[in-house]
């Protein structure tokens, strides 16, 4: 058996590349189950590669950093990544063949364990320390105890040869690795929470008028609607006389609440914003001219019988709601504008109402 001390340092520069890839799939604009299994599949084919170039304990019996991968893949991205990368490199230890093939899946599946439990225990710090990383890597260890599965006389050299390199190696890649693995994921969310802040009203918590527009792009090109589409702008009734009457701060409560209100009347794949003062938008990508017209009734209603409390007496606020719908993609700026000449209509005609205009010319 050959030993040398510098036997993975291959794998460590295989998992820095994998830390890399690792950042550029966080990025990723898919949803997270998505960008999970995606490193899964990632750290998969790290332990893979790492079975390549194996210290070999007997015949039969390789030792490599296969668990590292498997156990980051459950530390950092969770038990659907760590199943994925899990497979992966089981069907490959298979494929490798030799006396080594069970204890070799059952110490992966150990070493995955480990590290999805440990970011489990992890799962409300913000950032893992030195620390945190010392206990992964000797949390992967217990992938060793696999070894106890090898026959007698194998089981002596690779416990007393293979399994020292095999935990300096995890210790020491929890620690130069996860740091940098761990790096790429605080500020790939951190960028994820900016973006999310740029584009989002604090008050209310709906889409800023900026982040309206940039969701409207991304809607109209994800979704192909047989039904339709519409676009509602509603305006708060008299709000100007609501502050001057109950002060400021509950106008801003009664803000709050009429953006609870919309986020109960529309379903998860509709837009809603704040497009400034007491004015919001919503985007429906998939209704039809009656369903569109249900809902804005039905904003208008819940808006109108919800109240807040203050010094002991309900205030309430009605909304005037004018809206367009279209069977073709709509531009946005155009669907305002009509949005806006049916709003305008609702407060000439005495406030509290839904305008709604059926067609729109299909985009330019
Ligand atoms: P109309 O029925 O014609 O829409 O009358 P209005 O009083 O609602 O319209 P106007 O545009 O005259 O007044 C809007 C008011 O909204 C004035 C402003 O003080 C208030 N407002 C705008 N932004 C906020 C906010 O963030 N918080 C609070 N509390 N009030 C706001
Ligand atoms: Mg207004
Ligand atoms: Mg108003």
């Amino acid at each position: 058996m050959n030993l040398n001390p510098f036997e993975f340092l291959d794998n460590f520069a295989l998992m820095a590349l994998a830390a890399v890839l690792y950042g550029i799939i966080l990025r990723l604009e898919y949803p997270k189950t998505v960008r999970r299994a995606l490193g899964g599949l990632l750290f998969g084919v790290g332990a893979a590669i790492s079975m390549l170039d194996p210290l070999r304990v007997a015949p039969g019996v390789i030792v490599d950093l296969r668990s590292l991968f498997i156990g980051f893949s459950g530390a950092f991205l969770g038990p659907l990544a760590m199943v994925l990368s899990l497979c992966i490199g089981a069907v490959t230890r298979y494929q490798l063949g030799g006396i080594g093939v069970v204890p070799g899946i059952v110490g992966m599946t150990l070493a995955g364990c480990s590290g999805t439990l440990w970011g489990y225990l992890m799962r409300n710090q913000s950032r893992a320390s030195i620390r945190h990383l010392l206990l992964l890597g000797l949390m992967l260890c217990t992938g060793l105890l696999a070894f106890l599965l090898l026959p007698v006389e194998i089981r002596t050299t690779a416990f007393t040869n293979a399994a020292p390199y095999a935990a300096a190696s995890y210790i020491l890649g929890a620690l130069l690795l996860g740091t940098f693995v761990e790096r790429e994921r605080f500020y790939a969310m951190r960028e994820r929470r900016l973006t999310n802040e740029v584009n989002t009203d604090p008050l209310t918590g709906l889409l800023n008028r900026r982040g309206f527009l940039q969701s409207f792009e991304i809607a109209q090109e994800e979704t192909v609607s047989e039904n339709g589409a519409a676009i509602l702008l509603l305006d708060l009734d008299h709000f100007k006389v609501l502050n001057d009457t109950h002060g400021h701060d509950v106008g801003d409560l009664v803000l709050q609440s009429v953006g609870a209100t919309l986020r109960n009347a529309v379903r998860q794949s509709d837009l809603l914003g704040r497009l400034g003062g007491e004015e919001f938008a919503v985007y429906l990508p998939n209704a039809s001219m009656a369903d569109a017209r249900n809902i804005a009734e039905r904003i208008r209603d819940g808006i109108e019988t919800s109240t807040i409390a203050s010094n002991g007496a309900a205030v309430s606020v009605s909304a005037s709601v004018g809206g367009c719908w279209s069977l073709n993609a709509m531009d946005l700026t155009t669907g305002l504008k009509l949005a806006d000449m049916e709003l305008y209509k609702a407060k000439q005609g005495g406030r509290n109402q839904v305008r709604f205009t059926p067609t729109i010319k299909s985009a330019a």
